[in-house]
């Protein structure tokens, strides 16, 4: 079985980049795609759902699972901790599943190191006005909490240097479009098609006989 792959993405908060992770499994499909579900100590918003946008658990369990090293990585952002399971992600990629994960620039770059082959993808807002506008819409947060994301969002922009893509999301089909294309790249490369290619020469092989 040929792995899947790991793609990081990371983006300053009000990017779009729940928009787009949505948006990405219309383009791609679901098949052989996954996305991964974090463990957080931060509360469920309004609309979000405990096992679906995230684990939510409290400080005490999410202790436990750092101790018992249940994650790959973990960070703690704004005021809470934040961390990707390996039960989420490894059994995926042993399967051949490809593996999208949206996560802050502290967790990419521990888990780049972990695992170097992983791609990483960085979300940029078209400029500053468009991602305060974003963040005023979104009515989550209070205001407080919400100028201290813009406050950051300089020192999160710069560390697109980390990154092996860059994607702007000013339209988000066309950003979903863009980040499809990088995954779907990836599954046409010749490491990845061997299995399915030896396949269909077998088919010939037997279909010719001899003929060879
Ligand atoms: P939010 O609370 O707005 O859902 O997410 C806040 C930040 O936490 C975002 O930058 C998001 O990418 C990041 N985040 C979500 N899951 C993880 C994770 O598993 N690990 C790390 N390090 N950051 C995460």
């Amino acid at each position: 079985m040929t792995r899947g792959e790991l793609f990081l993405i990371s983006a300053p908060s009000g990017a779009g980049k729940n928009s787009l992770m949505d948006a990405l499994g219309a383009h791609l499909g679901h098949e052989r795609l996954a996305f991964v579900v974090s463990h957080t100590t931060r509360p469920p918003r309004a609309g979000e759902r405990d096992g679906v946008d995230y684990h939510f658990v409290d400080d005490a369990r999410f202790e436990e699972m750092v101790r018992a090293d249940r994650f790959l990585e973990w960070a703690r952002v704004y005021d809470h901790r934040y961390g990707t399971a390996a039960a989420e992600v490894l059994p995926r990629l042993a399967q051949g599943i490809d593996v999208v994960h949206d996560l802050d620039v502290q967790g990419a770059a521990r888990l780049r190191l972990r695992m170097p082959e992983a791609h990483s993808i960085f979300v940029l807002p078209p400029s500053y006005a468009e991602l305060r506008r974003r963040l005023e819409g979104r009515g989550a947060d209070e205001a407080g909490a919400r100028a201290r994301r813009l406050a950051l969002s300089l020192s999160e922009i710069e560390c697109y240097r980390d990154y092996e893509y860059v994607i702007v999301n000013s339209d988000l089909q066309l950003a979903a479009g863009t980040l499809a294309a990088i995954i779907v790249e990836k599954r046409h490369r010749r490491a990845r098609m061997q299995e399915v290619a030896e396949a269909i020469a077998d088919d010939f092989r037997t279909a010719l006989g001899g003929a060879r």
